[in-house]
């Protein structure tokens, strides 16, 4: 029986890891790589859009500099990135002309994220680009990416560009079939995931990082809640199963499917939770917590207790509570200045609106 999505697909995000792009020994892997063009254009002219997201910039210029491990100061790590993303894009521009097709470079930060006027430009340049029939090829901009304003993973990203440009579905590639059920004792992959439960996310942590991949399974599952939050479902397959896009676009059962959540994050919630890096943290009291947990409570002044960060109003803070567990995040109505001078306390002035506020129990 084939697989049922909840919307046909015309819009897909694929995400292909460093693993799947390089060899061991860090040189492209070519005839994979034409292969990946191939499925691509083939969906395309199936009048599927594809926006791919590709790692490999890093690998590939570790590699091109004869190197075996990533230097550990940003700057070295920064400009191998410049070397790899070249000959990475180099690598594809050859492959989509050959296949008589186009595609174009575009490179983000979590800054283009955090901020919805550099967000919204990104979404407009991507149904540019696919309106032109160009496939837009997406990695972190490494060579400007600081630990402040890293994703950290592509698969991050990919779940973000998946939900902002609304997918119809998020294909990561990897070099792995699927999430393994380590309980079972042929180890097979479950074949589909209703929900990332902690005991998914247990089977999950097992998988151990390798310089070709950042996050391993765990990464994996924290970018698909991401995306299943925006009722984007994913599959996580073996980028060298044959034909895998095309079989995937087909319904058929390679690698695991992940549903898509039942009730939609609306966008700015989804916004305010996943594409925004806190700038503070807000410790609450009982009693509000209790009161926001009950749901549509705005966090009023009295509940806080203390604070922390360097937050400005209108930035995202994470709500915790007294034992320093997250329970929420939402936009501050005011700055660290403005609640160190609001001292008394006087009235119950709204720290975050109910409509900007967003439970973290998901
Ligand atoms: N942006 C990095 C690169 O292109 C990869 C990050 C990742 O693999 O998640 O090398």
């Amino acid at each position: 029986m084939l697989r049922k999505f909840p919307r046909p697909i015309k819009r897909v995000v694929v995400k292909v890891g460093s693993s799947v792009i390089a060899t061991y020994k860090l040189k492209p892997r070519t005839a994979h790589l034409r292969s990946i063009v191939g499925q691509i254009c083939e969906a395309m002219r199936n009048d599927v859009e594809v926006i791919l997201v590709s790692s490999g910039a890093i690998v590939l210029g570790l590699g091109e500099l004869g190197l075996r491990t990533r230097p550990s100061d940003l700057a070295s790590l920064q400009a191998i990135a410049a070397i790899g993303q070249t000959i990475l894009m180099r690598i594809y521009t050859d492959f989509f002309k050959k296949n008589k097709s186009k595609c174009g470079q575009v490179l983000l930060t979590w800054d283009d994220f955090d901020n919805r006027v550099r967000y919204t430009n990104a979404s407009n340049t991507f149904q540019a680009m696919l309106e032109k029939g160009i496939v837009p090829i997406v990695n972190e901009n490494d060579t400007i990416s600081t630990e402040e304003i890293k994703f950290g993973d592509n698969d991050k990203l990919s779940a973000l560009v998946a939900s902002s440009v609304r997918a119809d579905l998020l294909l990561i590639l990897s070099d792995v079939e699927g999430l393994y059920d380590t309980s079972s004792a042929d180890k097979k992959i479950f074949e589909e995931v209703k929900e990332i439960t902690q005991e998914i996310e247990e089977v999950a942590s097992g998988t151990t990082k390798k310089i070709m991949s950042r996050g391993g399974m765990t990464a994996k599952l924290a970018a698909i809640k991401i995306a299943t939050h925006a009722q984007v479902p994913c599959v996580i397959a073996h980028g060298e199963a044959k034909n895998v896009l095309a079989r995937v676009l087909n319904g058929e059962r390679v690698g695991t499917f992940f549903m898509e959540k039942e009730e939609k994050l609306l966008a700015r919630k989804h916004w305010i939770f996943f594409g925004v890096k806190p700038k503070g943290i807000l410790f609450v009291d009982e009693g509000a917590k209790n009161a926001l947990l009950k749901g549509g409570r705005s966090l009023l002044l009295p509940g806080v207790v203390s604070w922390e960060g360097h937050f400005k109003k209108n930035d995202v803070v994470i709500v915790k509570d007294a034992r320093h567990q997250e329970i929420a995040r939402g936009i501050s109505n005011y700055s660290i200045s403005d609640l160190h001078q609001i001292e008394e306390k006087k009235g119950k002035p709204e720290v975050i609106h109910c409509d900007d506020l967003v439970l973290s129990e998901r």
